[in-house]
């Protein structure tokens, strides 16, 4: 008998995921030599990434240098969206693959004066399962959930919730029309990412969104101690 097909499969998936595990620990090595924070925004598609860095770009403009790179499946939308804000942007469309892998974020961070920057954000592509299985180096998974998904999606995808560093509950100004249980939805995240800093934001209304500026400047901070620790 041959081996059955599906050992096959399963052995494939490691050696990919082992290289990614490899590439991302060499990401990180560079990001924390260059001193940045890195961020991995993941959220389902329009969850609102997009729009909160819109938003965020402008509002720190003035206290700390951002780098956004951007992954899409086809288009460049995301970037153009964000470019003229004041901040450096690299798109890379990944042609089809449903998520970034660290090898594709390693290539763009060649386009990047890395020095010049204090927080690198890795907006992913739109989906909340293989961009579980796939460490970027980042320092913190940002996950995105809006008020429109319903209140169970953090128990459906509940991989990518328990890695998370953070949660930013997402277009909080709609919330009362889409009448959306904002209690059983927190209880949801709570319970699904219990180690996550959850935050409430509306990148359109600006709800909120201090917090979540201090909360990256806090972490951008302590990143920089790290630094100087490397540096000594
Ligand atoms: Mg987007
Ligand atoms: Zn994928």
């Amino acid at each position: 008998m041959e081996t059955a097909p599906t050992h096959w499969v399963i052995d494939v998936n490691r050696a990919v995921l082992g290289q990614n595990a490899r590439r991302a620990e060499e990401n990180r090595q560079r990001f924390t030599e260059a001193g940045l924070l890195v961020l991995n925004l993941v959220s389902s598609p329009g969850s609102g990434k997009t729009a909160l860095l819109e938003r965020t770009l402008v509002d720190l403009r003035d206290r700390i240098r951002i780098g956004v790179h951007v992954g899409d499946l086809q288009t460049d939308n995301d970037a153009r969206r964000l470019s003229g804000k004041g901040a450096p942007v690299v798109q890379i469309v990944t042609g089809g693959t449903c998520h970034l892998e660290a090898g594709m974020v390693a290539q763009a961070l060649d386009k990047f004066d890395l020095d010049a920057l204090d927080v690198l954000v890795i907006e992913n592509v739109g989906n909340l399962v293989c961009t579980a299985s796939y460490d970027l180096g980042e320092h913190l998974r940002v996950v995105l959930l809006s008020v429109t998904e319903g209140e169970d999606k953090p128990l459906k995808y509940p991989v990518i919730f328990r890695n998370a560093d953070v949660v930013l509950i997402t277009k909080t100004d709609i919330a009362a029309a889409v009448e959306v249980d904002m209690v059983v939805l927190r209880e949801n995240v709570k319970r699904a990412a219990p180690r996550a800093v959850v935050l409430e934001v509306s990148g359109r209304s600006g709800a909120g969104m201090q917090a979540w500026y201090d909360h990256l400047l806090t972490a951008w901070k302590s990143r920089s101690r790290v630094r100087k620790e490397v540096e000594l």
